[in-house]
């Protein structure tokens, strides 16, 4: 008998292939980013039977990648796309509510400059509008500065050009704890959710799809996965599946990357979150987190590897300079950049529009053998998009009604869950007293790293007696836990996945992966060539999320 946790735990993986060969599923999802993992909630929690596949790690598509925003995209309400901000906006409240330690309140500054994107009325006027679109009431309403209160708030902006600037309520999260913690939500209510399970073609009967092939690739084996429906959300992959069952129509998949730098923030001190106009006419976002402050994004068509999206030097240089053109000052260097992290939005294609303009809805495919594909739309939307396909997969059953109606909005995303800011406060608080007394210096940043991560699973790492602790032994018992609960099978998914170390505080990669890799060796029983390939795995992750460097250097020389 596999216990339910057992699901995410690398360590009974030969008993969960055995159990996900020999069952018949009522829907397979392909794909463990944001989307996938909302439909295996939504899916699970209306008694769906749900296995969910997803080929690499969970989140290491595009839901580790974005801005980290859950939002309602003001510049889309510039684009008149009234409903995408609605519905984005509302469930900003709705995920706060769900997860209020991984879904914070962040208030966004939006200074208004000389020939910027916003000027004084429209700038006000179009608050205004978000609010209402999506509902913001109290002390959450923007808020119009003047000039000399805006240098206030944040000194380091350009005195010369500044009209003043509008303060309004946005949300701050990290995309892939919030994909982790739906894949292990759903798995709570019965959903079956593999990583590291590459799909590779269909089940076919009477020209409809009833199932999946594909190869494990943990424990490399082959295995077959019956399923009722099929649903396919690859993200940016979307196409390359489609194409498996030449599904292709006249809509296909337009890719466009975007970037974020890593600055310490020392380098720019930023006091809060800022949205500010570049000399392109984009907008760009810098946000202070921890240890650093991130900047991005970039938004250029696609056309490379999609399975290896890096940042250029001139994605790095434009990111730079950006900065440096608002906040004059601070003199910054692409030298200076820490790290960095590339995704792709798997927009819909759209002729004769420019990436930017590209609208961020979602659309579903149906193909005529039954496979339903979802791409495009944002995080922030994932749970409504996860309801339109449940709805969807369930209107084809003749009995409608042995399922349940959707439940999403009141199902929290922790098995312990926290009701609000004031009691995730209060736990971080006990949280970092204990880290003191076992001895850890920096207790109040520790405490907040592993309440906005694990919620109330931080009791699970964070010693409850007076035990000393050191930063490497805390370090080994996160492992531990995540080993454990939330199907890390290497260094990356770790280091990269959950806990965002590789981007957030890159230095510490540096410091634990032996430890860390020795650590995984001896949990998962690995041989001395699987270690040695996790280290090799983990370096290039490192010197990928460095990869402008090497143009950099390779300029440096031909000068
Ligand atoms: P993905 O996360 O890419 O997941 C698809 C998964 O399918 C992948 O993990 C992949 O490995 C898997 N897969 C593919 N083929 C197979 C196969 N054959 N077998 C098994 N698995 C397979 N949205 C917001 O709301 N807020 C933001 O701040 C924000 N910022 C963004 C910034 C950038 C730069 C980008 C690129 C996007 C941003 N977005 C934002 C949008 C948001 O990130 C995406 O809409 C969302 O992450 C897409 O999730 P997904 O699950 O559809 O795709």
């Amino acid at each position: 008998m596999i216990r339910e946790t057992d699901f995410l735990s690398l360590k009974s993986r030969k008993a969960v292939l055995k159990e996900v060969s020999a069952n018949e599923y009522d829907l397979a999802i392909i794909g463990g980013g944001v989307t996938g993992a909302g439909i295996a909630l939504d899916a699970a929690s209306r008694g769906l039977k749900v296995v969910l596949l997803e080929k690499n790690d969970f989140a290491s598509g595009t839901s580790s990648k974005s801005t980290k925003l859950i939002h309602g995209g003001l510049r889309y309400l510039k684009q008149l796309e009234i409903g995408l901000v609605r519905n984005t906006g509302t469930e900003r409240a709705v995920l706060h509510r769900l997860a209020p330690h991984m879904v914070k309140p962040e208030k966004m500054l939006l200074p208004l400059i000389k020939n910027g994107t916003y000027g004084k009325m429209s700038a006000s006027f179009g608050l205004w509008v978000y609010d209402l679109v999506a509902g913001v009431t109290g002390d959450d309403r923007r808020k119009m500065l003047g000039p000399k209160a805006t240098k206030e708030t944040e000194p380091m902006l350009d005195e010369e050009n500044l009209l003043g600037s509008g303060v309004y309520a946005e949300y701050r999260t990290d995309d892939a704890r919030l994909t982790i913690e739906l894949i292990k939500t759903a798995t709570r209510y019965g959903a079956t959710c593999l990583n590291y399970f590459h799909v590779e073609d269909f089940l076919n009967e009477n020209s409809q799809v009833v199932g999946v092939t594909g190869k494990d690739l943990y424990e490399e084996k082959k295995v077959a996965i019956k399923a009722k429906f099929v649903v396919s959300a690859a993200g940016p992959w979307v196409d390359t599946i489609r194409k498996k069952n030449n599904s292709i129509n006249d809509k296909t998949l337009r890719l466009t990357k975007g970037t974020h730098i890593v600055v310490d923030k020392s380098d720019f001190p930023l006091k809060q979150s800022v949205y500010f106009d570049v000399p392109d006419g984009r907008m760009i976002f810098a946000i202070p987190r921890g240890k650093v402050t991130y900047i991005g994004t970039t938004d250029t068509d696609y056309k490379e590897d999609i399975d290896k999206v890096e940042a250029t030097s001139a994605d790095a240089h434009y990111l730079v300079d950006s900065v440096n053109a608002t906040f004059p000052s601070l003199n910054l260097s692409v030298k200076d950049i820490k790290s960095s992290w590339s995704g792709l939005r798997p927009l819909i294609h759209q002729q004769g529009k420019s990436p930017s303009e590209i609208s961020r809805k979602d659309e579903v495919f149906q193909a005529e053998d039954g496979l339903i594909s979802i791409a495009g739309g944002k995080l922030t939307g994932y749970r409504t998009m996860a309801k339109k396909i449940v709805d969807l997969v369930i209107s084809k059953y003749d009995e409608t009604k042995k399922f349940k109606k959707c439940e999403t909005k009141s199902i929290p995303l922790l098995e312990r869950p926290l009701s609000g800011v004031a009691e995730v406060n209060q736990y971080t608080l006990q949280i970092a007293e204990r880290l003191k007394k076992g001895g850890i210096e920096d207790s109040d940043y520790y405490a907040d790293y592993l309440v906005s991560n694990y919620g109330t699973s931080a009791d699970q790492i964070v010693s409850k007696g007076v035990l000393a602790m050191t930063e490497s032994s805390l370090i080994i018992k996160e492992l531990e836990y995540s080993v454990d609960n939330e199907m890390v099978a290497s260094s990356c998914d770790f280091f990269i996945r959950r806990t965002g170390r590789l981007y957030f505080d890159i230095d510490s990669v540096i410091q634990f992966k032996e430890a860390v890799n020795k650590d995984l060796c001896r949990q998962l029983d690995w041989s001395e060539s699987k270690k040695a390939a996790d280290m090799a795995d983990l370096e290039a992750a490192i010197k990928s999320a460095l990869s402008f460097r090497v143009e950099e250097q390779e300029n440096e020389f031909s000068i």
